[in-house]
């Protein structure tokens, strides 16, 4: 018998190819082409004996009349082929009273939950496991799909359609940077009004450091009348900050705000482990929302995908713009 091929998710695809939405995974190939002219050759069939063993084996060469003047080894795809199947794997747990058990040793009559399970890890689990180290018998219950294509291109070469199927929306974005984002307490937008229409009004404020420069100001010109404004979401062309404190402020981006910050993400890449960058993004999704044909709803995908690949795959991964496998597999029924 031939190993089964897996992929392993976290659980935002995991949840995505369950919920259907799901229908594409791409995993950086481990050997890249030795020069950037290198070009891939497939041995897609072989009649002699010897070299039949290298059917579905693929090449990185530049070939320049019959003379290989650059090559790679040969390797293949560590996913299978089309047609075949792919069995999904993810961070799994059993009951944490088997804690000190290495995989091997569970006995098989163990409960065993994983991402793909639409409920969060029960009460009275134990540890995070890797989805790798799952036994082979316990597999079975994992579940496995057809693959229908598998292709290599550059990341960047990822299409509108392709971000799709790869599962993403906004919630998966928004969970991801939340976390992030959440270090910076939004604080409501508060503004000082004055009577006399003094020229203190331009400034943003914490409601505290609002509440305090009222009383400074009421000292200062006791003849004008100082009150308290605002409190709900405005909306601006970036993030306003409070004058004194400088604590970020909560408002919604216009349409112009968020072509900006897209702008600016396209320059540099986004990185959602950076509050700075997670706040903004998170309030370009939260204002633009993540739905649409126009090309401000597609940088906003091609950027959220851009993140989510440097995310697993570290800072500065989409800049190098490795080749990947791009692994089809048929769509979850739900
Ligand atoms: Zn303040």
């Amino acid at each position: 018998m031939t190993t089964e091929h897996v992929a392993t998710m976290s659980e935002p695809m995991a949840q995505a190819y369950m919920e259907g939405r799901k229908t594409m995974t791409r995993r950086l190939m481990k050997i890249q082409p030795p020069s950037p002219d290198c070009k891939i050759t497939t041995m897609i069939d072989t009649t002699a004996r010897e070299e039949r063993k290298y059917r579905d084996w693929n090449q990185w060469s530049i070939i320049d009349g019959l003379n290989i003047t650059k090559q790679s080894g040969y390797f293949r795809c560590p996913y299978g082929q089309p047609g075949g199947y792919l069995r999904l794997l993810s961070t799994w747990a059993v009951d944490k009273e088997y804690d000190s058990f290495k995989p091997l040793g569970l006995p098989r009559s163990v409960l065993m939950w994983n991402h793909f399970m639409e409920f969060p890890k029960p009460k009275g689990f134990g540890k995070n496991r890797p989805g790798r180290f799952m036994p082979t018998w316990m597999r079975p219950q994992m579940p496995r799909t057809r693959i229908t294509g598998i292709g290599v291109e550059r990341v960047q070469e990822i299409t509108d359609e392709d971000i799709i199927s790869e599962g993403l929306n906004r919630q998966t974005i928004e969970d991801l940077v939340a976390p992030y984002a959440g270090r910076f307490k939004i604080k409501p937008e508060h503004w000082i009004h004055s009577e006399k229409g003094n020229s203190e009004e331009q400034y943003s404020y914490c409601k505290k450091c609002a509440e305090k420069e009222i009383r400074r100001l009421s000292k200062k010109y006791p003849e004008d009348k100082f009150e308290l404004d605002g409190g709900w979401n405005t909306e601006g062309d970036g993030r306003p900050y409070c004058e004194t404190c400088h604590a970020p402020l909560a408002n919604s981006y216009t349409n112009y705000a968020c072509e900006m910050e897209c702008e600016h993400f396209e320059e540099c890449p986004i990185d959602f482990k950076n509050p700075d960058s997670a706040e903004a993004w998170y309030s370009v999704l939260a204002s633009e929302g993540w739905d649409g044909d126009d090309d401000i709803h597609k940088k906003i995908r091609r950027i959220s995908f851009q993140g989510l690949w440097d995310y697993i795959h570290g800072p500065g991964a989409w800049e190098k713009n490795e080749w990947v496998w791009k692994i089809e597999v048929e769509r979850n029924k739900v």
